[in-house]
């Protein structure tokens, strides 16, 4: 694991040596200073000699200077690598979640997804820059500065070594009343914000019972606990920096007073103890930085082991060694002996037999949860068959590249999917390419056109979260321009259920059957007009396809369709 989180560093090698390498420097100049000023009290001032005095603070003045820029170095190079470690994994991350196959996200929440993408990569950059970097320098200083200390005065050194653990202790327990109190902290807020995102989106609902009193106790209770719990926080933070203040006021003076006796004892001399008094602040610092990383580290790699464990799941639906990449297909549809289940031992499909004939329009119709989106889904292999074998122009689709396949099937959906942007750019989603005037033909034979020129902004109007709201035939429309830029052979439609006013409904009529002249079209019909249209209808039931034929050879054979269209149509 350690392994591959490094292996991210790789192509930012000299981004990290250059960083690392400013950092070892800014250490060593750090642990040098004390000794500098021992120099300076003990051989210098003595002296008396003023030019002397002089030339050194010059010298200490450039040292600084030099120091001041590697500090900047560090700091800005080292967040850059963290940035670009991030960046790197987010691509990644990205194109793998674009790869994966429908199955994957039936069983994947969508807030799981979103988690990865911002909490945990926000921890690993944080990782990726402080990890190696501050743990190397933290330890370096540490045994840096007390190997120093000792070289200087063994009896000084060894006091603050029995002291520095009681320190460490403080800020090691701290940092854990903290973690626990942010945490705390952190599932209140997240309360909250629960609260306030459920009455807003359901504020309809509230109004409606007249429940505002009842939805604003319930948000104060909710609110009031997260002060409880910010507040406590704050007393452990205050008790935290207080206690450590304390502590290394304390072990300051114990420094100057055993030293101040060594000095008396003629053990130690003026430029000594003040040195030890330097390094003791010198110490400091990497025990803070190793506690930071001990609360940094164990979320970073928490972080990076979910994001692999993400980036590890391979595509269900994946292309074969030699899949061909196919051109222009004609459009006859074969299923043989097809089984499908979604979750094991459920077997939504059994033993399917099908054929389909390029430029024929084929009405699916049956009981809700029987089958037909299933069977749509599997032609441009959203899902793999379990047996038998789907193919297209006497070709097994498995043979064929996916990007292919689906370059040829059109799909437009109950719930039309809308990006946020303009009108335009949702309607050049079937073919990116797009010029304009391609796309008012699109939008002009989806019977968009009168649609789009009665709003002021036209093409470029921007519609979604903030902008247009849309109805569901205009929606529909959208996405069968989408699809008269597209051009498949192969056209897919999955009507939608809830009923659309009758003119919209003749409208969005007229447009399928342009769309589907010379296609093979498979329709989920729940429209009378799309079946008696439909060249052929296909009886999907729980147990398999139970009737096929034409519109009126299903009427007069009295079976399950005469029976479903006396229900659902009354005639
Ligand atoms: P229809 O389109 O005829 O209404 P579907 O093909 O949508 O039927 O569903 C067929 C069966 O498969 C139903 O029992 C449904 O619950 C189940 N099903 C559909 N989609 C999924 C899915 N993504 N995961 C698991 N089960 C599913
Ligand atoms: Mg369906």
């Amino acid at each position: 694991m350690i392994r591959r989180f490094l292996s991210y560093y790789i192509p930012h090698k000299k981004l990290f040596a250059a960083d690392f390498s400013s950092a070892v420097v800014v250490a060593i100049l750090e642990l040098a200073f004390p000794l500098a000023v021992q120099w300076f009290v003990d051989s210098l001032l003595p002296t008396g000699n003023w030019s002397t005095i002089a030339w050194v603070g010059v010298a200490l003045f450039l040292i600084y200077g030099l120091s001041t820029f590697l500090q900047y170095v560090v700091h800005y190079w080292g967040h850059k690598l963290g940035i670009n470690i991030e960046t790197d994994m987010r691509e990644q991350l990205f194109e793998h979640v674009q790869k994966q196959s429908f199955r994957y996200f039936d069983n994947t929440k969508t807030g799981h997804i979103m988690s990865r993408f911002t909490n945990d990569l926000f921890d690993i950059g944080e990782l990726a820059h402080h990890g190696p970097e501050d743990m190397f320098i933290a330890v370096m200083t540490f045994i840096g500065a007390f190997w120093i200390m000792f070289t200087i005065n063994v009896k000084l050194a060894l006091v603050i070594l029995c002291i520095v653990p009681l320190l460490i202790g403080l800020i090691i327990f701290c940092n854990l009343q903290m973690n626990k109190a942010w945490k705390q902290m952190f599932r209140d807020i997240a309360d909250v914000n629960a609260r306030v995102e459920d009455s807003v989106s359901g504020v309809r609902v509230v109004q409606s019972f007249t429940n505002e009193r009842f939805e604003i106790s319930r948000f104060n209770k909710e609110n009031k606990k997260f002060r409880k719990a910010k507040i406590l926080s704050y007393k452990v933070m205050a008790f935290s920096l207080s206690g450590i203040y304390m502590m290394t006021r304390f072990i300051i003076l114990i420094v100057l007073v055993f030293g101040a006796w060594l000095s008396f004892t003629g053990q130690l001399s003026y430029g000594e103890l003040v040195a030890f008094i330097l390094y003791v602040n010198v110490l400091f610092k990497p025990i803070d930085k190793i506690s930071a990383l001990m609360e940094l580290y164990p979320k970073g790699m928490a972080g990076f082991k979910r994001l692999t464990e993400m980036l590890d799941t391979e595509p269900e639906v994946k292309n074969s060694e030699d899949a061909v990449a196919v051109k222009t297909l004609r459009g006859d549809i074969q299923f043989r002996n097809v089984s499908f289940q979604y979750e094991n031992n459920k077997p939504v499909l059994d033993g399917i037999d099908l054929n389909l004939y390029a430029g024929e329009t084929v009405a699916f119709v049956g009981p809700s949860g029987a089958g037909k989106t299933t069977i749509c889904s599997l032609i441009p292999r959203f899902y793999d068959v379990n047996k038998g074998a789907i193919s297209i122009d006497g070709m097994d689709i498995r043979e064929m590249t996916k990007e292919s396949l689906r370059s040829q099937i059109g799909i437009v959906q109950q719930d039309v999917f809308l990006f946020t942007g303009t009108l335009k750019e949702n309607i050049a989603y079937g073919m990116l390419d797009a010029s304009d005037e391609e796309i008012a033909d699109a939008a002009r034979r989806a019977h968009l056109e009168s649609f789009i020129h009665s709003l002021p902004d036209g093409y470029e109007t921007q519609i979604g979260e903030r902008g247009l709201k849309l109805s569901g035939g205009q929606k529909q429309r959208i996405a069968i321009a989408r699809m008269f830029l597209k051009n498949p052979p192969i056209l897919i439609l999955d009507e939608a259920t809830s009923a659309l006013d009758t003119e919209t409904e003749m409208i969005i009529h007229e447009a399928l059957t342009e769309l589907s002249k010379d296609r093979t079209t498979l329709v989920i019909a729940h429209r009378l007009a799309t079946i008696r249209n439909a060249d052929r209808v296909v009886v999907v039931t729980e147990d398999g396809i139970a009737e096929e034929g034409s519109h009126d050879e299903l009427l007069n054979q009295n079976g399950i369709f005469a029976n479903l269209h006396r229900v659902q149509f009354g005639r």
